[in-house]
């Protein structure tokens, strides 16, 4: 049995990690806090069971017994529910008390398993799994051993190096085929509403990724983004809590229009000087839609959970992706009939 926890990338991670062992032919159920319940998987007599696992599971789990678990990294989020970071972390750290093996990451120390727990790392400098050079290019490296280059991983994005990292770790934990690890990696391109490509239309590009429903997810999305045009942003909803101004060195850096929506809208005001203010997610999309211009970029990634106006992530990123097809369609026939 193989756990993942972390603030950002769990779902990614695990269904990587679920990729590998498919690719070795391996019998594995990926469940737990994506797809199937933990307890309905027991039933189907895995040989593998790799389990996505919240901070709230966490709190009433004691005798998970597991080969490897990982905490991949710790940020500001449900300080609705928590006292606090550290009361969040201690949380998370539960992982390591039910597990063989822990798996942390060099480059967030708040990771870092207790002295008393055998332990590995993984990290873009520094750790068992890290990044090293050959002839200028970056490969993924495991305990030494040059695995693949970065240029062939079909995830995009920094922070999904270091999902693919931290995937190799548990994969070599659980016995996976370094073949398989590399297969799904070049194969692997994610699971939707995470920095999806919805449509292009008109030159402008509509990007869901509604499953950003925290400030350092949304940093993710903005970090090392290049656009010809302008970055139309729709943030907002229910912040949980949780205070945005680690955004703002990001937005300062790009050509943005901040849409801010939904009951906790208000809270992004601040991080740019002409924000737009709206009450929905559709409406900022109407704006947008009039606004933007070819080379330009409409990205929801809202930094907040979706309760306050939906159902859960994925009903807010359908929706976008549906009102984003139909604006084009709708545009589309103005421009023949006119
Ligand atoms: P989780 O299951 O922990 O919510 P996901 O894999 O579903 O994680 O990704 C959630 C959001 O976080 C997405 O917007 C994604 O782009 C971003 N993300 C994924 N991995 C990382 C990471 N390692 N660090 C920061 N953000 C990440």
């Amino acid at each position: 049995m193989i756990g993942i926890t972390g603030s950002n990338g769990k779902s990614t991670v695990t269904s990587l990690m679920g990729e590998m062992a498919n690719a070795d032919s391996v019998n594995v159920g990926v469940g737990g806090n994506i797809g199937f319940a933990a307890l309905d998987m027991l039933a189907n007599n895995h040989d593998l069971y790799v389990l996505e696992l919240s901070s709230f599971q966490l709190e009433t789990t004691s005798s998970l017994d597991m080969t490897a678990a990982i905490f991949l990294n710790l940020s500001e989020d449900h300080m609705d529910r928590y006292d606090g970071m550290e009361d969040y972390r201690q949380a998370k750290l539960r992982i390591f008390d039910q597990t063989q093996l822990a798996v942390w990451n060099q480059d967030d120390v708040q990771t870092k398993a207790p002295e008393s727990v055998n332990a590995i790392s993984f990290g873009f400098t520094e750790g068992d799994y890290t990044l090293t050079l050959r002839d200028g290019e970056e490969w993924l490296t495991a305990k030494g051993e040059q695995v693949m280059a970065v240029s062939d991983i079909a995830l995009v994005g920094r922070h999904n190096v270091a999902n693919c990292l931290a995937a190799m770790a548990l994969a070599d934990a659980a016995g996976v085929s370094r073949d398989a690890q590399r297969a799904a990696m070049r194969e692997y391109r994610g699971l939707p509403h995470r920095c999806q490509q919805v449509i292009k239309h008109d030159g402008v590009l509509w990007v869901n990724d509604s499953k950003a429903t925290n400030p350092a997810s949304t940093l993710a999305a903005l970090d090392g983004l290049q656009l010809a045009g302008k970055l139309h942003l729709l943030v907002g909803g229910d912040g949980k809590g949780a205070e945005f101004s680690s955004l703002k060195p990001a937005l300062d850096k790009l050509d943005v229009a901040l849409y801010c929506y939904g009951r906790d809208g208000d809270a992004f005001t601040s991080l740019v000087a002409e924000p737009i203010v709206v009450d929905t997610m559709q409406q900022a999309m109407d704006i947008a839609a009039k606004t933007s211009k070819a080379g330009d970029m409409v990205l929801l990634s809202p930094a907040c959970a979706s309760f306050d106006q939906f159902q859960n992530f994925m009903v807010r990123g359908d929706t976008f992706a549906a009102y984003a097809k139909e604006i084009a369609a709708r545009h589309s026939e103005e421009s023949i009939s006119g």
